[in-house]
């Protein structure tokens, strides 16, 4: 007996070029099995190009003349980079000759100014032709015994008005037997057929209607009774939804026919729709897989198909018009819908989707866009007494709709499923016009405007696809703390990915000049080139970028100093974006613009580093007052840079040089000023103050600072340099402190009677006196802990243990997010 036929189908990406042509060869080489059938597409975009060639006849435009001369050279450059000598002599012959005929057939269409189907037809299929002959020289060419078949002469099919012909398998069938008896030669091992084209019942050459060659392909994969058919492409199987507008689509490894067809049906644009018609009889399984990358699985389709997801995939199609007919009188009366679909049958019109609210008052239903104007025909003449005598009170036509199909089979009787759907898609603010599921569960089709349907597709996708915590971030001001921030991201985003689902995507970074956007997310470790390469910043639209409706949350992380940053809070949170910030400007600005942050609801603002860094101090007195207990008096050493000048500052080295040498340790900002005037302090006590309860202003504060005001005007320069002139005041307070058995510290504090900072003096035994280079201290005295305060201690500054507590202010809002879905 003869070995059985493997088939495939090379798609049109897959034979773009010689080079992708020779692919072709390796790949079927490779695969060692013994009888291949192949079915070939057109080379990439050549169809578009004949079928314009035909439009542009009709209309009698010149372009067509250069538009025919395009397509020679196309194929005559294939021709000769894959062939020499004879073959390519031969094929450019058969090539020349096939053109002088297309060329009639031009022009025959340009006189008649009206391009007639089976012209249509006809010159569309040339596509294949070549791409067949092609395919069969350069297999030959590489040693393989192939020839090959114009399906025209075997495929008999009958248009009867469906968008895909119906096929008459037994005369098909009996005209292959014929031509594989008489045509093919012995020991042939790869026989090349055509895709897309077929002849009528007249014999007259038309096609399987566009995308058809996957059909094509089943179609003989079924006649040479084959159980294995791989539809070959240029993408690594079917994905979970249409990867040019869901970047985040996963590759399906398996799934149904039912599955698969439905995906199909609803504009996966991978398979065409009626290829697993002729699977499903046969029982063959077919394969999606990827020319450009053959050792990838691919995915697998077969009765049993299974998956871990309820829902495998989404698809949409556009071009709907959505109907709905309203009136009294269908309620309670029999046969209405068989006289409504009856005559959209006799209009030609076919109904794509169908929903009806069990009160029978209305029945809504979708056709497409361009049949809109014979469907509003159909029903008015059929239910032209019910509108006369006002019993149909409406008859709404909508253009302009696409229809959303969610598809698995594992829907079937999982709770929740839909839940999910409406939830992603209301969280996306996508309409929703229309539902429909179907009994078999298989599929819950929504019908959204045109306009919505890329964000409703990518929405409904994250619903599924995405963890639920999934966190679209944008960084705003990548210096020391935030650039810290992004290396322990890159760190760790795998880890907390893969062990606790959460999911954090930096999709912008911004500087004061520039920014970078990226669709699914930043490559951390080089996230400088690529703001390097990025574009000049535009805040406005980076916001609308991290605020993406088809990812669950979006966060802003504000690592500047900057006021109008801050001043903008507002609107983000009122938007719905969550921010996370170590900049102290929002929360110690004008105290309604904080209560005004502090009030809106359903979104997190985080800002746990914006007094003592990394250390738990907010949050202890968030504690404190959320389990009931009253905050009488906060008191704390808050600034690193001062914690340490004066741990060191004895007197014995000027205090002068002493702010100089920590200015070149880069111990302070760099107008030492910023540090010594004690407004960084204060606005932390004002923070302090406002978490605790205490309505206190940044100018309610009496502050004492260390910068000499006669010294305000100065350059940094001239500062550092006449500090000097003050060395002899403060030598003489740490002198007086020691006398008295003290310590000099730079500290903020707040209680009932009102909040002040500056130089305090402090026993050597207390908690303040002993503490450690940069350490920050900060002490609460509340009711419950009256009379031995409170004291949270540890280094309060430096860029890494800050964007430490950035980042458990993001593991936070994970939290927080995971917890409330
Ligand atoms: P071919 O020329 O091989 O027939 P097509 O362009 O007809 O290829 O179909 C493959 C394309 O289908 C992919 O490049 C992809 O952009 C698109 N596509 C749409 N939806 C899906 C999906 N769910 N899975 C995979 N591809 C899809
Ligand atoms: N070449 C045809 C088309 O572009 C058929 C196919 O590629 O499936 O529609
Ligand atoms: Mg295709």
């Amino acid at each position: 007996v003869a070995e059985p036929w493997i088939v495939h189908k090379f798609g049109g990406t897959s034979v773009a070029t010689a080079e992708r042509y020779r692919g072709v060869v390796r790949i079927l080489a490779d695969l060692r099995e013994p009888r291949q059938a192949v079915v070939v597409s057109a080379m990439g975009g050549l169809t578009d190009a004949l079928l314009d060639l035909v439009s542009a006849a009709a209309r009698r435009d010149q372009a067509m003349y250069p538009a025919l001369e395009k397509v020679r050279e196309r194929l005559y450059r294939a021709i000769d980079d894959l062939l020499h000598d004879e073959p390519r002599r031969t094929l450019r012959r058969l090539v020349d000759g096939d053109l002088a005929d297309l060329a009639d057939v031009l022009r025959a269409t340009w006189l008649l100014g009206a391009a007639s189907r089976e012209a249509t037809d006809l010159v569309s299929g040339y596509g294949e032709l070549w791409s067949a002959a092609t395919l069969a020289a350069a297999l030959r060419d590489a040693g393989r015994s192939a020839i090959a078949l114009d399906a025209r002469e075997v495929l008999q099919v009958e248009w009867k008005g469906a968008p895909t012909p119906e096929l008459r398998l037994d005369e098909s069938r009996r005209r292959l037997e014929a031509w594989l008896a008489t045509e093919l030669p012995a020991h042939t091992d790869v026989l090349v057929i055509t895709g897309f084209v077929a002849s009528d019942a007249r014999g007259v050459p038309t096609t399987l209607g566009r995308n058809g060659s996957d059909y094509s392909a089943s179609i003989f994969s079924a006649l040479l009774g084959s159980k294995d058919l791989t539809i070959w492409t240029d993408v690594d199987g079917v994905l979970s939804a249409d990867p040019r507008v869901v970047p985040e689509a996963v590759v399906l490894p398996e799934m149904s026919y039912r599955e698969a067809m439905e995906l199909a049906y609803f504009g996966a644009k991978v398979l065409h729709p009626s290829t697993l018609a002729p699977a499903v009889e046969t029982g063959a399984v077919v394969k999606i897989r990827n020319t450009f990358a053959p050792d990838r699985p691919g995915t697998r389709i077969w009765s049993g198909g299974r998956s871990a997801f309820a829902v495998k995939g989404f698809a949409t199609i556009d071009g709907m018009a959505l109907v709905n007919l309203e009136g009294s009188h269908m309620i309670g009366v029999p046969g209405i819908a068989m006289r409504l679909f009856s005559a959209l049958k006799d209009a030609g019109v076919s109904v794509v989707m169908i929903s009806q609210a069990s009160s029978e008052h209305s029945i809504c239903f979708v056709v497409p866009e361009r049949d809109a104007d014979a469907t509003r025909a159909a029903v008015e003449r059929a239910f032209f007494a019910e509108r006369v005598q006002g019993a149909i009170q409406s008859l709404e036509v909508v253009p302009g709709c696409a229809i959303l199909a969610a598809v698995g089979d594992e829907m079937a009787g999982q709770v929740g499923v839909a839940a999910r759907f409406f939830q992603a898609l209301g969280d996306a603010h996508v309409n929703v016009r229309a539902i429909a599921q179907g009994s078999s569960e298989r599929n819950i089709s929504v019908v959204v405007d045109a306009a919505d349907q890329r964000r409703a597709l990518r929405a409904a996708h994250a619903g599924f696809y995405l963890s639920r915590q999934t966190l679209s971030i944008g960084l705003l001001g990548p210096g020391t703390v935030g650039s810290a921030l992004l290396g322990q991201l890159a760190e760790q985003a795998d880890h907390l990915r893969r062990r606790f689902n959460l999911d954090l995507r930096v999709r912008a970074i911004a500087d004061s000049r520039r920014m970078a956007l990226a669709e699914t997310a930043i490559e951390l470790p080089r996230w400088r080139e690529a703001l390097d390469a990025g574009e000049p910043v535009d805040l406005d639209r980076l916001v609308a970028h991290v605020h993406a409706d088809h990812l669950p949350h979006a966060v802003l992380v504000d690592c500047t100093a900057s006021e109008q940053i801050g001043a903008r809070y507002g609107d983000w949170l009122r938007d719905g974006i969550h921010v996370v910030t170590p900049n102290k400007k929002a929360n110690s600005g004008p105290l309604e613009g904080y209560q005004a942050l502090r009030d809106v609801r359903g979104v997190h603002y985080l800002y746990e580093t914006t007094v003592g860094a990394g250390l738990p101090i907010l949050h202890t007195v968030r504690d404190l007052v959320q389990t009931g207990d009253a905050v009488t008096r906060i008191e704390g050493i808050l600034s690193g840079t001062l914690s340490y000048l004066f741990n060191v500052y004895d007197g014995s080295v000027p205090f002068s040089s002493l702010v100089r040498t920590c200015k070149e340790l880069g111990y302070t900002e760099p107008d030492p000023r910023d540090d010594l005037s004690g407004t960084d302090v204060a606005r932390k006590i004002v923070i302090l103050a406002r978490e605790a309860g205490f309505d206190l202003e940044l100018a309610d504060v009496a502050l004492e600072g260390l910068a000499p005001p006669a010294l305000a005007g100065a350059s940094v320069g001239e500062f550092l340099d006449r500090l000097s002139e003050h060395d002899g005041e403060m030598e003489a307070r740490v002198r007086e402190a020691r006398d008295a058995g003290q310590v000099l510290r730079f500290v903020g504090a707040v209680d009932r009677d009102g909040a002040s900072v500056g130089l305090r003096r402090y026993p050597k035994d207390h908690a303040f006196a002993r503490i450690h280079l940069t350490d920050n201290i900060v002490q609460f005295t509340t009711r419950r802990y009256a009379d031995n305060p409170l004291v949270v201690q540890g280094p309060g500054a430096g860029p890494d243990v800050t964007a430490g507590g950035i980042f458990a202010d993001l593991l936070r809002l994970g939290a927080y997010l995971g917890a409330s879905r």
